[in-house]
């Protein structure tokens, strides 16, 4: 996650960075006999043993009974469009990561954009019921920075268009609500294993299906289609996950509750030490079932004495590298800009958040002294 510095930083080496992530890795001698099996055997891909198993023990641990491993969440969101046929328009956020609305484009279809919600910051169900018309034949929700979206509102809008849901889990790993995990929701949910997040594989990817018939499809669709020897039933592409990456994930398996709890305790301090400064606003707490906190977004209002922009670079030539996610839009991107639905009168809540917010570190390993640098420079 290095990145280039902007002209007239002060020149800070790498380890006195603080990133907003630092991915979690479990100890290598964890992994180390699963590698040696694997030398031994040869099988480094194509439903393998430790693909078998990871994707088992996925399923298990997610309590969801149909997951198909990719080889990151944009393959498998692509997979999940084309499998669940939608065609033409598809209701989506402007406000996640570029890869939610290029899925769309590579599957052949055409995002229209809707405003989020202030508090939850994922898609408003009152502005996806006025964006609903005759030609959306989907919707793709994204579960921004792991907090749920309005799962009730938006399942009885598309049962009553007969329209499938694809959410975009990216973000989601491990999030659950007072029925269980988030990821049951939709006929597709899609997570990412990349380093990043909150489980990784390296690079990697989940598609959680609702049905057998569904996963089947993914299962073939990963795989260029081909069923056995002769048969070629779909057309499909490469997205699976190999071996390594499977044997990894089973070892991240045993973690990713620690890490998770450890970003309970980072989250809760970070509560307890902003709240006092004026200014900075945070987002309540997700309510009910299990957050996995995914990320330590603080909204920078007219009350602090800078603007985000010179926040976040004060911030960055003291070496501490806040990202302002989503900043710009996707909407905002030239590929994106010019449809109706990005025009700035649409997309009023998102702007403002677009405009406001930046994401503080985060990530499992974070330190008291290192998290007390970053209050000492929002304080200061
Ligand atoms: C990271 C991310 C993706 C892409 O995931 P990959 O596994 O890197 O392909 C898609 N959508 C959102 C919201 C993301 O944060």
């Amino acid at each position: 996650m290095a990145e280039h510095r902007p002209a007239g930083e002060a020149a800070l080496s790498q380890d006195q960075q603080l990133f907003v992530t630092r991915p979690a890795l479990p100890p290598l001698n964890e992994l180390m006999p699963l590698l040696e099996d694997m030398w031994s055997s040869r099988v480094l891909s194509n439903d393998g043993k430790y693909h078998e198993i990871f994707e088992r023990e996925l399923a298990a641990y997610l309590g969801v009974p149909h997951v198909a491993l990719v080889s990151n969440a944009t393959m498998g969101l692509v997979l999940a469009l084309r499998d669940s046929r939608m065609r033409g328009k598809v209701l989506t956020t402007p406000f996640s990561f570029v890869g939610t609305s290029h899925a769309l484009a590579f599957a052949g279809l055409d995002p229209v954009f809707v405003d989020i919600d202030a508090d939850t910051l994922n898609m408003d169900p009152v502005r996806l019921e006025e964006a609903m018309d005759e030609s959306i034949t989907g919707i793709l929700p994204v579960h921004c920075f792991g907090r749920s979206c309005d799962v009730d509102s938006i399942a009885a809008l598309a049962d009553r268009r007969r329209i499938p849901v694809v959410y975009d889990a990216a973000h989601a790993f491990g999030v659950c609500d007072e029925g269980g995990s988030i990821l049951r929701h939709g006929d597709y949910a899609v997570l990412s294993f990349h380093a990043t997040k909150v489980f990784n594989t390296f690079e990697g990817g989940a598609v959680i299906c609702r049905s057998a018939e569904s996963k089947r499809s993914i299962d073939l669709l990963r795989k260029f289609g081909i069923v056995d020897e002769t048969q070629v039933e779909l057309t499909g592409l490469n997205a699976k996950l190999n071996e390594f990456q499977s044997a990894l994930g089973c070892v991240q398996l045993r973690h990713v509750d620690d890490y998770i709890l450890q970003r309970g305790r980072i989250d809760a301090r970070y509560r307890q030490l902003i709240a006092d400064i004026p200014g900075l606003r945070m987002l309540a707490p997700a309510s009910g079932g299990r957050s996995n906190h995914y990320s330590f977004p603080i909204l920078v209002e007219p009350g602090y004495p800078l603007s985000r922009d010179a926040l976040m670079h004060k911030l960055r030539t003291r070496g501490v590298v806040a990202r302002k996610y989503f900043s710009p839009l996707i909407s905002d991107l030239p590929m994106y800009r010019d449809r109706p639905s990005a025009a700035a009168h649409n997309l009023p809540v998102a702007r403002r958040i677009s405009a406001s917010i930046l994401c503080l570190p985060m990530f499992p390993d974070l330190t008291e002294q290192e998290q007390q640098r970053v209050i000492d420079l929002l304080r200061h």
